[in-house]
């Protein structure tokens, strides 16, 4: 592990919430390391005949208030350090919504693109195979992430349930809606954080119309461009990992997806429409209103956050700015939205998925954006008025409100003082 590692990072929000806490040291202690991380090396059937390995983990990080959940990423660059810092994130992202779940997350060291459909089965299956004994409905429930989707999901529910010898739906989340999966899941991120913004659009004092650029045009980005411009935003620019676009006037939403779903980058649509091409990492500096970072972690650094003109920025993204960049912004007077916060409708669907697989019934639609909006409505009011009495930035506000909750279910298990007095 390098000396400074993502996990150390991540632990700094620790420290600065507990700043602002009166709460037992047992509780540092019990957060400050991951419960259980488990290495493996998944081997499978090559469709050469060859047999190949790669190695995966599954992060359990804390599960005082509940079993852990967190998505499992395909991904070549993943390591444990990564994994353990995602879990962490996942812990408190659980406990700022107030679910009753801990953190934890999963990977495979692994560029799905290189593998075929059927090796990519076999990968998915074989990562169950290898955790089938941390994993369950009361124990740890995956989801997907980068790289994994509903497919995956589909067989690695089908793949639990034949070790087990029963239908365990409930065992992972973002599943097909033919295989238990909850209406509403697909656009849950984005959409979590669209009812955040209008929600707290008075406080900020947004204006009616804002000028939006969108980093990242994958399911998050594209949902909330979706979202946005129905209600009347312009958005202004949009990038993928190949370029970006621009339109003073505001960008054809129709033009970017129906590029997207014939496989072709945002840029291609440059010259329709009004759409000006730009180089990808030009997006952080565009002239707007709200930036809504919606693709990787670190893509606001401490050598561009200076170029953002956008007095609010929600993270839809995990982790998408560096915490010397967070500071550069506060100087600058940019509101952010946090990841933990902003982004906590996919794990927020998640949670009520596994409700409908645990009950056996399904609500429509309506009822599931009713509940989303409620539970991001209650939340995101929480954490706005933390940041408001405390003096604190919203990042800060919603690590003090999902310690708060952490504090109070380590603490409620005995602490020093208990114990001894
Ligand atoms: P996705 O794979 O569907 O989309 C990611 C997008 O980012 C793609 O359009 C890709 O081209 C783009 N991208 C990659 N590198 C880029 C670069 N250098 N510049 C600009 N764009 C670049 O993924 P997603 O599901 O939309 O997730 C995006 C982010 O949101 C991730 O950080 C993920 O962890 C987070 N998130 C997603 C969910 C969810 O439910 N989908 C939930 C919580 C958090």
């Amino acid at each position: 592990m390098p000396e400074h590692s993502l996990l150390d990072e991540a632990l700094v929000r620790l420290d600065e919430a507990a700043a602002h806490l009166n709460i037992d040291p047992d509780v540092i202690e019990k957060l400050k390391y991951a419960r259980e991380t488990t290495k493996v090396r998944l081997m499978i059937r090559m469709d050469d005949g060859s047999r190949k390995s790669f190695l995966a983990w599954r992060c359990r990080y804390d599960d005082t208030r509940g079993p852990t959940k967190g998505g499992i990423r395909f991904h070549p660059e993943s390591t444990a350090d990564e994994v353990e810092t995602l879990a962490f994130w996942m812990t408190f992202k659980c406990a700022v919504m107030n679910l009753p779940y801990g953190g934890g997350k999963g990977a495979v060291q692994v560029d799905p693109r290189t593998l075929s459909k059927a090796e990519l089965e076999r990968l998915s299956r074989a990562y169950i195979q290898a955790f089938a004994r941390i994993i369950g409905p009361d124990r740890d429930i995956p989801a997907p992430d980068v790289y994994t989707n509903s497919m995956i999901m589909g067989w690695m529910a089908d793949e639990y349930a034949q070790i087990v010898g029963q239908h365990e739906p409930a065992m992972i989340t973002g599943k097909p809606i033919a295989l238990g999966g909850s209406l509403g899941r697909g656009d849950a991120t984005a959409r979590g954080g669209y009812y955040l913004v209008k929600h707290l659009a008075g406080d900020l004092k947004l204006g009616e119309t804002m000028r939006v650029a969108i980093q990242g045009f994958g399911n998050a980005g594209q949902h909330i461009a979706r979202l946005l411009a129905a209600d009347g935003h312009k958005i202004v620019a949009v990038s993928d990992s190949q370029g970006a676009v621009f339109s003073a006037a505001g960008l054809h939403i129709d033009l970017l997806t129906h590029a997207k779903s014939i496989g072709m980058p945002v840029a291609s649509t440059a010259g329709n429409g009004g759409h000006e091409r730009l180089e990808a990492d030009e997006l952080v500096g565009i002239e707007c209103d709200l930036l809504v970072p919606a693709a990787l972690e670190n893509m606001i650094h401490e050598n561009n956050a200076a170029m953002v003109k956008a007095s609010l920025v929600l993270e839809l993204a995990n982790g998408p700015i560096t915490p010397p960049a967070d500071e550069i912004l506060e100087a600058n007077g940019t509101v952010v939205l946090p990841d933990i916060l902003a982004n906590a409708g996919g794990v927020t669907v998640s949670y009520l998925e596994w409700v409908q697989n645990r009950q056996g019934f399904y609500w429509p639609v309506e009822d599931i954006h009713q509940r989303l909006q409620t539970m991001m409505e209650s939340e995101g009011r929480a954490v706005w008025e933390v940041g408001r009495e405390k003096g604190v930035t919203l990042r800060t506000a919603a690590y003090v409100h999902a310690l708060g909750r952490l504090a109070e279910a380590i603490e409620a298990h005995g602490t020093q003082s208990f114990f001894t007095s």
